[in-house]
């Protein structure tokens, strides 16, 4: 058989498949549970996606927020300015609300770990617009064991992995871990966040010199991103970045 046969027999196998599939098991949008038959690798529907918003370039550099029409892409938001931030730069995809939210609760609570890998093309590509600063490692925000046992897996770590194979770099798995349970942040006011996040963690590798990025889902005020970049830095981290999918 020639190779071009060979080729369109092929596709229109898989393209049988799909189908098959698609009749079995049809993909939901997960923001609102519209069906999207017919629509491989969709993950939201056109509605649902117009309705995500996006952070472009203006955000602040130190937690990654969104600076409004007139902020410039090197800028610190009003709470970041004057600062001694644990953070070189922090970057998110998009605001924690309808669509991207919807995206990470999947990831998180509902088993779909297969959302990790177009999440990560979404930051990386945010990355890559801002400029991918100078790295040696990935880390993902580590989960305390008894909250893996609780969930099954950690979010972070699928995400993780999946922007340093974007990024032609390791992930370092063991370097930071969590050595308290903390109440979850989202349930916490800004001063509380920083108190319940204190000394979470701990370094379990020397970082003398390297360059690392900080994974997570949602950075919802930084609090927990940043006490990752300190407990980094105590272990010799040079500099400190952090992507996140939704801030
Ligand atoms: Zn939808
Ligand atoms: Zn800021």
């Amino acid at each position: 058989m020639p190779d071009s046969a060979r080729f369109t027999l092929s596709r229109l196998v898989s393209g049988v498949l799909r189908f098959a599939w698609d009749i079995a098991a049809p993909t939901r949008c997960r923001a609102c549970g519209a069906s999207l038959f017919g629509m491989s690798n969709a993950y939201l529907c056109a509605g649902c996606l117009a309705r995500v918003q996006w952070i472009g370039k203006a955000a602040c550099r130190g937690c990654g927020f969104p600076l409004g029409p007139h902020g410039r892409s090197r800028d610190n938001c009003g709470r970041c300015r004057g600062l001694n931030l644990p953070l070189a730069s922090a970057f998110a995809v998009a605001r924690y609300r309808e669509g991207a939210r919807d995206l990470v609760i999947s990831l998180k609570f509902r088993w779909e770990t297969e959302l990790a890998a177009p999440m990560a093309e979404l930051m990386v590509a945010r990355l890559r617009a801002a400029g991918v600063p100078d790295l040696d490692a990935v880390l993902p925000v580590p989960l305390h064991p008894s909250r893996i046992r609780e969930r099954g897996y950690n979010q972070s770590a699928f995400l993780a992995d999946a922007v340093a194979k974007r990024l032609g770099l390791p992930t370092d798995h063991k370097a930071l871990f969590r050595v308290r349970r903390t109440a979850p942040q989202a349930l916490l006011g800004r001063a509380d966040r920083q108190e319940n996040i204190k000394d979470a963690f701990r370094a379990n590798a020397d970082l003398s010199g390297r360059r690392v990025l900080i994974v997570d889902d949602v950075m919802t005020t930084g609090a927990t991103m940043g006490e990752c970049a300190r407990t980094c830095r105590q272990a010799g981290a040079t500099r400190v970045h952090a992507l996140a999918f939704a801030r």
